[in-house]
């Protein structure tokens, strides 16, 4: 059953009611490997539900368009002095819908249509806010994009720096979602300030582990620090920017009045629970232990002939090229999530398939983590996903349909907030 209760949805609308304990369940009952995906907390969801979403603070504390704010602006403050905190910067943004209008902010703050900018391309591990030519990014802006060498699967700082001296971006973004190796932060700011370029990390992918010690943190490299709060950070679907003091007004104005309306205060205030929990030792563990998972599944996979792109992982993220085991990225995806192991098919740098046909998939390990699984765990997930995928080749769904029972039983054993089995 769905945490906290849904009895009045139930009364009121029994199909939505329906389905969204359904949805619990399935997230019981799976193990859920995207990496972009996490299990928040009670106190995040009851913040995120709760009357909070009636009210509109368009502005900032103290200088709003609407009366009635004796509440709202402390719990913005909050907000932002923890992130200010727990981030080590001057100043934090925690207004943004998500994260890519947080970083459509940074465009609109720092640079005019047709401007140069730089980012990672998506097909290499970029975001498609980072430039990609189907995002507003990659069309209102002239969009440079770099990549990993074919050769190490890895960012090659050389190659960015020619590449940046070459086309002198105003906006180097660095940062993306496919990443499986640590960022270098440093050297990227070396490289945006040789070019005269404004340097934006994106954390959305390792505010978490950022935040628990467990990845170097951009700030004091970076001129701006866009983050989802939604991902390893483990809080409600959300976005911060974070900024050193220079740049601060000029983004407060590019997320209000410049992009956005009213805040969505709601979830506001699940941001502030949310970086109070990323404050405690125990999240620092939880960081930590999301490591030391994502290794311990890399081992298990590379020991069964997978190939890792780059080798393995330093994060929460493991990407697989599937051309080995001649099977595409979605129909082993298809399969896996028949065998309750839920992840997504992506493609993998220099590609020869189609985006939505790739070789790859992408797998990770912050919501098993959270789940409580150990890297005492990684060798059985590995080889069910072997099994899995095996099955998937032959067309064997009795031996899909075996894993995902097992997968079901292994995780009962594992408490999810947001639902309590029905005994
Ligand atoms: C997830 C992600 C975003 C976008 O976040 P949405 O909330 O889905 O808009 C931006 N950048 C990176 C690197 C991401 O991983």
């Amino acid at each position: 059953m769905h945490q906290p209760p849904l009895s009045h949805l139930e009364g009121t609308d029994p199909e939505i009611a329906a389905l969204v304990e359904s949805e619990a369940r399935r997230q019981f009952e799976k193990l859920r490997m995207i990496p972009s995906e996490n299990y928040v907390s009670m106190a995040v969801l009851e913040a995120s539900g709760s009357v909070l979403t009636n009210k509109y603070s368009e502005g900032y504390a103290g200088r709003r368009y609407y009366e009635g704010q004796q509440f709202i602006d402390p719990i913005e403050l909050v907000a932002i002095q923890r992130a200010k905190d727990l981030f080590g910067v001057d100043h934090a943004n925690v207004q943004p819908y998500s994260g890519s209008p947080a970083n459509l902010a940074v465009y609109l703050a720092f640079a005019s249509p047709g401007d140069t900018v730089m980012g990672m391309a998506l097909p290499m591990g970029g975001h498609l806010t980072h430039g990609w030519a189907v995002s507003v990014t990659g069309k209102w802006f002239r969009s440079v994009q770099y990549g990993v060498r074919a050769d190490t699967g890895r960012i090659d700082l050389d190659e960015v720096r020619d590449l940046a001296l070459k086309e002198r971006p105003k906006i180097i973004f660095c940062g993306g979602t496919a990443i499986p190796r640590v960022i270098d932060f440093a050297g990227f700011a070396q490289i945006a300030s040789e070019a005269g370029a404004l340097l934006v990390a994106d954390i959305a992918h390792i505010a978490g582990l950022i935040a628990g010690g467990a990845h170097p943190s951009p700030a004091g490299h970076a001129n701006v620090i866009t983050t989802t709060t939604h991902k390893t950070l483990r809080g409600p679907r959300g976005a911060m920017i974070m900024t050193d003091a220079e740049h601060a007004s000029a983004i407060d104005k590019a997320v209000f009045p410049g992009l956005q309306g009213g805040p969505h205060d709601h979830t506001t205030a699940a941001i502030a629970v949310t970086l109070k929990e990323a404050a405690t030792p125990e999240f620092g563990e939880y960081a930590h232990r999301v490591v030391a998972n994502s290794r311990a599944l890399a081992a298990a996979l590379t020991e069964r002939g997978y190939s890792l792109i780059s080798g393995g992982s330093d994060n929460h993220l493991i990407l697989i090229d599937l051309t080995p085991q001649e099977i595409a990225g979605k129909p082993a995806a298809r399969a896996l999530d028949r065998a309750g192991i839920e992840v997504n098919y992506n493609t993998v740098p220099f590609d020869t398939r189609r985006p939505f046909d790739p070789s790859g998939i992408r797998i990770g390990t912050p919501a098993i983590t959270t789940r409580g699984l150990t890297p005492g765990h990684m060798p059985q997930v590995a080889a069910w996903m072997d099994e899995a995928i095996s099955a998937a080749i032959k067309d064997d769904e009795a031996t899909i349909g075996r894993i995902a029972g097992a997968v079901r039983d292994l995780l009962t054993g594992f408490p999810m907030p947001g639902y309590a089995p029905t005994p």
